[in-house]
């Protein structure tokens, strides 16, 4: 092979494997174990268990630098009560079908998936504190659109996938493993679409990833741009949720943004399900000159029926999230987030349908009242409501006056810049209202 052949073929390996680049992490041992946690993990109100998640790290099953059992005691450090480890799953990637290269994901391991899972699910079993979620990291599909310098598409789509465990499941999903130097056809949502559907169908919960995530790479030989996600129910009608912190606040978080029209497109009938948000943490390693890279990059607030992987489950199912980021929230979680004819105390209906006959009060509170830049209430991908402090009550008159299928979601804009994985930010998962 020509010089400049392998360090192609390097290179795509490389880029195809995801938001790192994928080599073998050399394991970082973890020194300490605290006595008592960073952070309060779990919380107890109004029969809720709320409790403190941080979903898709990497560990050294792939391009992390923790062994699963420090990441797990890492979590219990930081005042982690839901931990999901989601390694890559990207391992045997191919160029015309002839030349593959280990890029050190899951499936480049010997009986990769079945050792993973089986390794990850034993120490689910064993761990109460917290709740260990076996999941995985996938970028299911990418192609070469040009040639000779090669212009990889698709790469930077990233999909976390939890509830699911059956090696035999992962052997036999939709992904592809190989590209062509030769310029390969746009394939438009199919493969993903197959992939989502796939997961679904087998059970599993499948989010999008970093959806801000941006990498425009030159490498001479070949070339990586960011795609959009694909988040619309004309794209992937089955997609459970989207990470909209830390790298998706631009786009899909923003009012209006990607992940309202898929709210509106639940609402239109167009799509059977809502998409819920989350925040993810996506941890590789710690950094000493960073601080505050640690598993509160991105947290997820779960409000548990009960504390088990299933009641994790189920409180994603149902849109049950709060997702958060900066250190201004970290004791915070939302004690009230009602909608109602007359203000309904004390009470968070995450995820739910109310019928309403008037004006709808929405009246939203923290544990602890905090000052915020700003909080805003949105309806239907419009702020209608902006105050400068977390504990408001508003009444929306005017929704009423449309009587349309309407949703409400608050988000909480702290103190700092707005920067991706470097904003203080609060987002609730949405409440539907009806009018009679
Ligand atoms: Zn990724
Ligand atoms: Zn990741």
């Amino acid at each position: 092979m020509k010089r400049s052949a392998i360090l192609g073929f390097v290179l795509i390996a490389v880029m195809a494997t995801g938001c790192a680049v994928l080599t073998k992490s050399t394991p970082l041992p973890l020194s300490e174990k605290k006595a008592s946690p960073e952070h309060t993990p779990i919380w107890n109100d109004q029969g809720w268990i709320i409790a403190r998640g941080s979903i898709h790290n990497h560990t050294i099953w792939s391009d992390g630098c923790r062994t699963p059992e420090d990441l797990i005691q890492q979590a219990r450090n930081e005042g982690v009560a839901v931990l999901s480890i989601t390694d890559h799953r990207e391992g045997r990637t191919c160029i015309n079908n002839k030349v593959c290269l280990d890029t050190g994901g899951v499936d480049s391991k010997k009986e990769g998936f079945e050792k993973y899972f089986k390794t990850i699910t034993a120490l689910a079993d064993e761990s109460q504190n917290p709740i260990v979620i076996p999941g995985m990291e996938f970028a299911p599909y990418f192609w070469n659109e040009r040639s000779p310098k090669l212009l990889l598409k698709g790469e930077s789509r990233h999909y976390t996938v939890y509830g699911i465990t059956d090696p035999k499941v992962f052997e036999d999903m939709p992904l592809s493993r190989n590209i062509t130097t030769k310029a390969q056809p746009d394939p438009g949502f199919k493969p993903y679409n197959d992939f989502v559907n796939y997961v679904r169908d087998h059970g599993g919960m499948v989010f999008q990833a970093h959806p801000d995530w941006i990498n425009p790479v030159d490498y001479m030989v070949a070339e990586a741009r960011a795609d959009a996600p694909n988040m619309f129910a004309a794209q992937l009608p089955r997609l459970t949720g989207v990470a909209v912190i830390p790298d998706g606040i631009f786009g899909p978080g923003s009012p209006g943004g990607a992940w309202d029209l898929a709210l509106m497109e639940y609402l239109t009938g167009y799509r059977a399900e809502p998409l819920w948000g989350t925040g993810d943490t996506d941890f590789h390693c710690p950094d000493p000159k960073n601080p505050a890279n640690n598993l509160r990059i991105g947290t997820t607030l779960f409000y548990l029926k009960e504390y088990s992987s299933n009641g994790v489950f189920d409180a994603i199912k149902s849109g049950r999230m709060v997702a958060l980021m900066g250190e201004l929230f970290q004791e915070s979680y939302v004690k009230e987030f009602s909608v109602g004819d007359k203000a309904v105390p004390n009470k968070v209906m995450l995820g739910e349908w109310v019928n309403l006959s008037g004006p709808a009060v929405i009246r939203f509170s923290l544990n602890k009242e905090l000052p915020v830049k700003e909080a805003r209430l949105i309806r239907n991908g419009k702020v209608i409501y902006t105050a400068t402090n977390s504990n408001f009550e508003f009444t929306d008159t005017e929704g009423a006056k449309l009587a349309i299928p309407s949703y409400y979601r608050v988000q909480l804009i702290g103190d700092g810049p707005m920067e991706l994985s470097n904003a203080t930010l609060l987002y609730t998962n949405p409440i539907f209202a009806n009018w009679k």
